[in-house]
């Protein structure tokens, strides 16, 4: 995808209303020259998300989340950057140039590929649904014994590949197609001699994997004939499938995570029909061993809250401990929910029903009494070296947590539990050197935000410029963005300043694609939405300034001073007489 032009970026947030925009995803009561909302993106009973039509920005008062309309669409439709303003553009038909023309055809080949896919899809749902032929009946036999509906077939778009060679190849042609995308899509294989292809998937039953915005990426295929070798086949990598970057059921689960603030991660298909079918929504499936940092980022964007439920013979509690890591290091929450050892989410719903699922669920282990539950049934709890084995295992797992409060938590408990003295497992801790220093994790910039007070007489100066071009004018000869004390306001002046330089004029919502973190976004959009009246701007204009100089006088004299200081000490009087002299410029000026 080729870099967008910023002024078609600007067209289109021009041409975008944002009360309109915001108001086809939520209700918005008018307030003054503003509307207001509940919250989109945090729970709340009394509105303080507002809009400011005026300024073409957003601003929530309650999770200080804020933005113009990019950001906006970015947020709700969890898109990218390029994704928001491609999807804005078609909507207000703004046409954007294509810089370079490899990524075009890049992107157009990707976009027929999701076309190739889509038409497999339905090819192979209508062979199940309405074919007649006795191997489609084997197939939906199959369906039947392990108690899938035609209402699930339908739901979750499951078919069957019939057993012969071209049957996709030649809707696919038919369709017009070209070999190359057909080649491109994976579904099927280029015969070893001379020319030509073959489906990839024959006498299956096929599941179709979706990305979150519902394109059709991949397929998993199950044998019906007892010789198959493999039981489950794939979609090999393509240009739009990278394995372990995907879960299957994103797509159908997205809002029901959302809703509950929670996904269960199963590791099949059947896991996940079966639950959603039974009216557990929030559920994923992994559709690998154990999750990638990819995948656990992918379902950050909807919650922070994992259950994990994989099958647990030992392949599965293997998947499930190194998945627990990963997890950890992301920053997650996470429980882990036990099945008896030769169960799975399927067979445990057909037997004992949702309601019994759901308690396994609520009644999940924490991440720590899992792993330590699994260590100690591996390990002789009752001798030391047993103790130290466990003690080795788990302390790696505890580091990986972000909080240092939970973490010392946890060392004490398996302390406790292991019944050896805390300082013991301190020391092994250290031995170990797995003392994790405290990383940023997500969120950690908006929480510096909320306890951040910002310079009052910095934020008045920037909410004048916003308000009229004029005082970014006049502020640009006698306040440097150097003379500003507040990092995330001097980030934003300059930026002002230059925008200004360039066009004269200020764009609040332009402004706020500049900065790519949420709490420089947030503080922009605060201070350009706050219903400050203006009387007298050219004194308060002139106010600020006074107290900006004041204020950068002040840490220059003191800076000066302490130099004096040194240079005193160490008896070099040309450097005090050379600062002296510096001292008084200042004061004079
Ligand atoms: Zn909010």
């Amino acid at each position: 995808m080729g870099l967008i032009p910023e002024d078609v970026i600007g067209q289109v947030i021009d041409r975008t209303n944002i009360v309109e925009l915001i108001g086809s995803y939520i209700p918005l009561k008018k307030a003054g020259a503003n509307y207001k909302a509940l919250c989109p993106f945090h729970n709340e009973k009394t509105p303080s998300f507002v809009v400011t039509p005026g300024k073409q920005i957003f601003h929530c008062f309650g999770c200080h989340e804020g933005g113009n309309v990019l950001s906006f669409v970015m947020k709700h439709e969890r898109l990218d950057f390029a994704e928001a303003v491609r999807m804005l553009a078609a909507k207000a038909g703004v046409v954007i140039p294509e810089t370079d023309p490899g990524a075009r055809v890049k992107d157009d080949l990707r976009q027929m590929v999701f076309k190739a896919n889509e038409v497999a899809v339905e090819y192979y749902h209508r062979n199940l649904v309405t074919g007649k032929e006795p191997e489609v009946g084997i197939a939906r036999d199959y369906l039947k014994s392990r108690t899938v509906s035609l209402d699930c077939v339908k739901r979750f778009k499951i078919g069957y590949a019939y057993d012969a060679w071209d049957g996709l190849a030649k809707e696919l042609k038919q369709k017009g197609f070209s070999d190359e995308v057909i080649l491109k899509s994976g579904l099927v294989v280029p015969r070893d001699k001379g020319q030509g292809f073959y489906d990839r998937f024959r006498g299956r039953v096929i599941f179709s994997i979706f990305d979150y915005r519902n394109r059709a990426l991949a397929f998993g295929a199950r044998a019906l004939k007892k010789d198959d070798k493999a039981k489950y086949i794939n979609s090999p990598e393509s240009i739009l499938y990278t394995k372990g970057r995907h879960f299957y059921g994103l797509n159908w689960a997205k809002d029901a995570i959302t809703r509950e603030d929670a996904v269960i991660i199963v590791e099949g298909y059947m896991d996940l029909i079966r639950p959603v079918e039974a009216g557990i929504e929030n559920v994923v499936a992994s559709l690998g061993t154990a999750l990638t940092a990819d995948q656990v980022r992918l379902i950050r964007r909807y919650t922070r809250n994992v259950i994990m439920l994989f099958d647990m013979d030992t392949a599965g509690q293997a998947a499930t401990l190194r998945s627990l890591d990963i997890l950890l290091e992301e920053d997650m929450n996470v429980r882990v929910a036990a099945l008896a050892d030769d169960e799975d989410p399927d067979s445990f719903i057909l037997k004992d029903g949702a309601d019994a699922f759901r308690d396994r669920i609520k009644q999940a282990h924490s991440l720590f009494d899992f792993k330590l539950g699994r260590l100690m049934a591996a390990h002789n709890a009752h001798t030391i070296e047993g103790r130290a084995m466990i003690c080795q295992e788990m302390l790696p797992t505890i580091d990986k947590i972000p909080s240092e409060v939970v973490r010392d938590g946890y060392v004490r408990e398996l302390a406790g539990r292991l019944q050896i003295p805390e300082e013991a497992v301190i020391k092994e801790r250290r031995r170990l050197g797995n003392i994790v220093q405290s990383r940023p994790g997500g969120g950690e910039a908006k929480k510096a935000y909320e306890r951040k007070e910002l310079s009052p007489e910095e934020s008045l100066l920037l909410k004048l410029m916003l308000v009229d071009p004029k005082w970014v004018a006049e502020s640009r000869v006698v306040i440097l963005p150097e003379d500003l004390k507040d990092d995330a306001i001097r980030l934003i002046v300059a930026k002002v300043y230059e925008l200004f330089d360039r066009e004269k004029q200020v764009g609040v919502a332009a402004l706020i694609n500049s900065f790519g973190d949420d709490a420089t976004r947030s503080i922009l959009t605060r201070l350009a939405q706050d219903d400050v009246v203006f009387n007298d701007q050219k004194r308060m204009f002139a106010d600020c300034v006074k107290s900006i100089k004041g204020t950068r006088q002040k840490a220059e004299r003191q800076r000066l001073r302490d130099a004096m200081k040194l240079a005193e000490k160490a008896g070099d009087w040309d450097m005090v007489r050379s600062l002296q002299e510096q001292f008084n410029t200042i004061i004079k000026g």
